[in-house]
């Protein structure tokens, strides 16, 4: 059975770095479908600039030429924090116990996944497969920064091929070049009245431009 993927991120704004994450990992996971769940409000960082509203709006125009995206937003429509360990609860008994799901993630994020809450029932309810930058080693990277997750990615690491035997429990990773692209970035080039163009989607930049988005008060 083809893995389903799953991409959290606060996305804001989405940017051509998640999508080009999203676009090869589908390729290299031979996933059947990746789902975008923006999230309303973080539990592991600063509140994002803008609402949840426009943040779902900006992924569902990003998405809109590719149809193996699809757009997620049961995080949105909650009012309380939403952890990632409770949605991949609900996917799991929307989706039934035998489907592969991958969450997925670039290595910046996997590098903290130890502080994310209940993350060692999150092991258990899906595959995570990591993307990290070619000729850059991960495991130096995890055995350092975080010893708990390391004994985790030993003992779980796996190729990527065998994610669709299994429906959760596995590590694989990707190497894919990273864009050098940020939603920091963008916020800060459109609070400076700078260019945007090139590091996300036409549609979102006009999107950002039309709702003054990120523009000081
Ligand atoms: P911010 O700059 O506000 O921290 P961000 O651009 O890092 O935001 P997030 O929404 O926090 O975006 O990231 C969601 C996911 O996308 C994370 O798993 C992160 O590792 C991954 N990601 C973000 N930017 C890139 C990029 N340029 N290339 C590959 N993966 C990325």
């Amino acid at each position: 059975m083809k893995p389903i993927g799953i991409l959290g991120g606060t996305f804001d704004p989405i940017h051509y770095g998640h999508l080009r994450l999203a676009e090869e990992m589908l390729e290299l996971a031979q996933l059947q479908q990746i789902r975008f769940i923006p999230a309303g409000i973080p539990p592991h960082r600063d509140t994002p600039q803008v609402s949840a509203q426009h943040r779902s709006a900006m992924v569902k125009l990003a998405i809109a030429d590719q149809p193996a995206f699809v757009l997620d937003e049961r995080e949105v429509n909650g009012a309380n924090k939403c952890y990632t360990v409770d949605t991949l609860h609900q996917l799991r008994s929307e989706l039934g116990e035998t489907q592969p799901i991958c969450l997925l993630m670039g290595g910046d994020a996997f590098l903290q996944l130890h502080t994310w809450h209940e993350w060692e029932q999150i092991l258990t309810l899906a595959h995570i497969v990591v993307g990290y930058r070619p000729g850059f080693t991960l495991e130096k990277r995890i055995h350092n920064a975080a010893p708990q997750l390391y004994q985790h990615y030993r003992q779980r690491l796996c190729s990527v091929n065998l994610l669709s035997q299994q429906p959760a429990g596995g590590i694989a990773e990707l190497a894919i070049p990273k864009l050098e692209i940020s939603a920091t970035m963008i916020r800060n080039r459109v609070a400076e009245n700078r260019t945007i163009r090139y590091l996300l989607p036409a549609t979102v930049a006009n999107y950002i431009y039309q709702h003054h988005l990120y523009t000081p008060c």
